[in-house]
């Protein structure tokens, strides 16, 4: 079985209802959908989670004003092709653009895909060479694209490249390979992940408890066996995890297979993603649920990519409150600190 890359392919697995615009939306954006995702569709499910992310939409065309190119500013940020460069100690490299799955919803839609320019091997010294010359740079974040697509000894050279540099002391991958395309964590992968100086740490995108297949969990646990610590990152999506229940299971899920929940990412202002939008209130309520319900292990943070390359911060919710004296007694001056269960109390500041 191949991964599926065409309207056809889809039509053919039953996937798609006919309309004229998603030739539309296929355009815009690549389609690939892996043999371990497609196992996990329900078709009989009109809402599946899974079939939501990868498979294309009308909605796609769907371009709203408020809708953005670049919706996170890495163009602005970016001082040579492949590194993005925001916050002084750290940068992203971004050795190509190919992705095992092209979810609809991605942040960099407008860049992913097959012969998405790629980094040539003259372009990747260059960016090497800009971390070099910058000792502030502590941490590189591979990305992409997913970096994983690369292959092993490829990645291998990057890996020592980077670790052949003095002040870099973390190495972070981000992926989504581990989940949706489990087979691709081999032992000569394993092996290139073994920088022999800095730590390498590990970032899985997970958005949905079912996504954790058998074989998804066995390639998180090769992972955690060959010592890497591995974070997790969800998208918060309409209609696939916008529920506190889907997002608990999927919290304890991910910290059962060891892997800590880092962000909920508030969905960017992606153009034809208004399908998948969350207003920043729902999403603090359900952060505010989770509170109450789950450990702390699985509390990820919310946050928001500040559009015009402004960076993360975190969106709340806030449990401090200015207003004490709604409460019965006297505090002067104190502040209003809410617990998860919603109970008021004074403390003082
Ligand atoms: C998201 C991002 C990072 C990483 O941010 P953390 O908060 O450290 O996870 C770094 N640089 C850029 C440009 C980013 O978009
Ligand atoms: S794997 Fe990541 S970069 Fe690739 S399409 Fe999905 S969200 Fe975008």
């Amino acid at each position: 079985m191949q991964t599926l890359r065409t309207l056809k392919a889809l039509h053919r697995e039953g996937l798609l209802p006919v309309d004229p615009r998603l030739a539309e939306a296929a355009d815009a954006m690549a389609i690939a959908i892996t043999p371990e995702m497609l196992a996990l569709i329900d078709r009989a499910d009109p809402a599946d989670p899974i079939a939501r992310q990868f498979v294309p939409s009308a909605a796609e065309t769907e371009i709203a004003a408020n809708e953005l190119l670049d919706p996170i500013g890495d163009e602005a940020r970016s001082p040579v092709k492949g590194i993005v460069h925001r916050y002084p100690d750290r940068v992203l490299l971004k050795p190509l653009h190919v992705c095992p799955v092209y979810c609809r919803f991605c942040f960099r839609r407008e860049k992913v895909g097959p012969g998405g320019e790629a980094l040539s091997a003259s372009e990747l010294d260059a960016a090497i060479a800009y971390i070099e010359a910058r000792p502030e740079i502590w941490e590189v974040i591979l990305t992409g694209g997913d970096p994983l697509m690369l292959a092993p000894r490829r990645l291998a050279k990057l890996i020592a490249a980077l670790d052949a540099i003095d002040h870099v002391g973390v190495i972070r991958i981000h992926s989504r390979v581990p989940i949706v395309d489990p087979s691709r964590v081999t032992d000569e992968l394993l092996a290139a992940l073994k920088p022999r100086r800095t730590a390498l740490w590990f970032a899985v995108h997970c958005n949905h408890a079912r996504e954790l297949s058998v074989a998804a969990r066995a390639a998180l646990a090769r992972l955690a066996d060959a010592g890497i610590p591995l974070i997790g990152q969800t998208v918060l999506l309409a209609g696939v995890n916008d529920e506190v229940e889907t997002l608990e299971t999927l919290m304890r899920a991910l910290v059962t297979a060891r892997v800590k929940p880092y962000y909920l990412h508030h969905p960017d202002l992606v153009r034809g993603t208004g399908h998948f939008r969350v207003s920043v209130e729902r999403g603090q309520a359900l952060m505010r649920a989770l509170r109450g319900r789950l450990s702390g292990l699985a509390q990820p943070t919310y946050v928001l990519d500040v559009p015009g390359g402004h960076g993360k911060v975190p969106i709340g919710p806030g449990y401090l409150g200015d207003d004490p004296d709604a409460l019965p007694g006297a505090l002067p001056g104190a502040l209003l600190v809410e617990d998860a269960f919603g109970g008021r109390h004074r403390y003082p500041r």
